[in-house]
């Protein structure tokens, strides 16, 4: 019998269970831009508690989510210092520039955060030429360098030099649960860290749609307003509130089940020809793949793993990327690595 592919592209794709659709069917719900929907107070009030901070707001994506809080934090004109591989420098379609009239200062990182020296000087003195610098952007864990997680202690010097220069500090934590979970670090220290967090509930937490933004009241009520500007104030959304509810009570500690199965697959990966990978290198549930040895273009590669059905997604001219998430099983990870094998054996061998 044919089987579904195994989904590997992204942690996105996963779909409500029964469960999460019983929640969703039993909300009970109101108008949310009168502030009068419980089921999204609910989630407001979840989200807020398990990330110590005042206040949430609920919102349509990690993108919203993101430009919502440099609109909150900025004026136009200011600058704020971002790494050059993060989500809101590459995949937010120039939103800061548009939508915030802000110019972001890409930095290179090693590993995806910044050292102290670098933001020294990026930081603009007090000059009429200059732009304002005025926020930092972090992200945890970092996507483009494989799920990496930014070590507590890199974001408390973080911390320190913002607020010795004044500057903000907004964490791009589609994946914060993520960095939690593989670090024993809580999700608690991270935010507090920070002067707002987005955090995604549509990736690993298996919900279908949406993400929180956290800080302070005052952050929180000029996020509501910016919210409302970009379309995004909602009415009976407590309809998906109850996936994100659902996905919060349930689905934080599985997390490392994700970990433990893209280790597995990054084990089983760097042992096959033409495959460059270090296993010790994946610490939460994202994998990238170095091709170039194989002889095979990238694009060859995801049209060969989708013909054995297999689903990755190209992710540099090198690089493929594959993420485990929640509908993904120990079985898959199997059927992967098998598929994996004949692939780059037959093209290797
Ligand atoms: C997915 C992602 C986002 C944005 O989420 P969307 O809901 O797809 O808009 C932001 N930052 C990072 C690091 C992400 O991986």
């Amino acid at each position: 019998m044919a089987h579904d592919p195994v989904d590997l592209r992204s942690d996105t794709v996963t779909r409500p269970t029964p469960e999460m659709r019983k929640a969703i069917a039993e909300a009970v719900v109101g108008d949310d831009v009168f502030e009068d929907d419980p089921t999204v107070k609910e989630l407001e009030e979840l989200a807020a508690e398990i990330t110590g901070q005042e206040a949430a707001l609920f919102v349509a994506s990690g993108t919203m989510g993101n430009e919502i809080a440099i609109l909150s934090h900025t004026q136009r004109g200011d600058e704020a210092v971002v790494d050059i591989d993060s989500h809101i420098y590459n995949y937010e379609t120039a939103g800061p520039a548009v939508l915030s009239g802000v110019q972001l200062s890409p930095l290179k990182t090693a590993r995806g955060w910044f050292a102290i020296e670098q933001l020294e000087e990026a930081h603009r003195p007090d000059d009429v030429h200059e732009p304002v610098t005025r926020l930092i952007c972090l992200e945890n864990t970092h996507n483009r360098k494989g799920g990496r997680v930014i070590p507590i202690e890199a974001m408390r010097k973080i911390r320190d030099f913002a607020k010795a220069r004044d500057l903000k500090i907004h964490l791009d934590g589609a994946r914060i649960f993520n960095a939690s979970v593989a670090s024993g670090v809580d999700v608690k220290e991270y935010c507090s860290l920070c002067d707002s967090t987005m955090f995604c509930l549509s990736k690993g937490l298996g919900a279908p749609i949406g993400s929180m933004l956290v800080g302070s009241c005052d952050f929180i009520r000029l996020a509501r307003r910016y919210r409302k500007m970009l379309g995004g104030g909602m009415r009976q959304v407590g309809i998906i509130a109850a996936a994100g509810v659902y996905a919060l009570k349930h689905n934080i500690e599985r997390l490392a089940e994700d970990h433990r199965r893209a280790r597995k697959l990054a084990e089983a990966l760097s042992d096959m020809p033409g495959i460059r990978l270090e296993p010790e290198e994946i610490e939460t549930n994202i994998v990238v793949i170095d091709v170039a040895d194989s002889g095979l273009t990238v694009d060859d590669v995801v049209l060969l793993l989708e013909r054995n059905g297999v689903l990755v997604v190209p992710f540099g001219r090198t690089t493929v990327r594959a993420v485990t998430h929640l509908d993904v099983d120990d079985e898959d990870i199997e059927r992967a690595v098998a598929v994996f094998r004949e692939v780059f054996s037959q093209a290797v061998g």
